[in-house]
């Protein structure tokens, strides 16, 4: 499959790993759009949040659950969590992913 973000979960394209399981990479953003930007994507393909179901939904509550320890990880405590769905909202990428920013350029009107 021609998806980036599935290249990067294979390790044919590299990246700056922030935390790996069975389940889930997060790795920093190559284009931050704050002082703190990593994505967090499910190994699993998920095209974007139009394509969660019943039958792969349970990865998307673990990334949630995971969320505040890869946080720690980036050594933030508070962050903006944010997913883009479709190309119309900005998704240049089509493998669900969750961008985690932070930092003190973090603007109040982001989203
Ligand atoms: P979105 O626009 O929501 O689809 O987000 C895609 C994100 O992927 C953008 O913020 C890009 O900067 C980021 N991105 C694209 N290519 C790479 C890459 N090779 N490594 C890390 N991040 C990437
Ligand atoms: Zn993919």
């Amino acid at each position: 499959m021609d998806c980036l973000f599935c290249k990067i979960i294979a390790g044919d394209i590299p990246c700056t790993k922030v935390y790996e399981d069975d389940k889930i990479l997060c790795f920093k953003d190559i284009n931050p759009q704050a002082e703190v930007h990593a994505l967090v994507v499910p190994k699993l393909h998920i095209a974007c949040a139009n394509e969660i179901t019943d039958e792969n939904s349970a990865v998307v509550a673990y990334i949630f659950k995971k969320i505040p320890e890869i946080a720690k990880l980036l050594g933030v405590s508070d962050y903006r969590i944010i997913n883009n769905c479709g190309e119309g909202a900005g998704q240049t990428v089509m493998h669900l992913h969750f961008h985690i920013l932070s930092g003190a350029n973090l603007g109040e009107r982001l989203v």
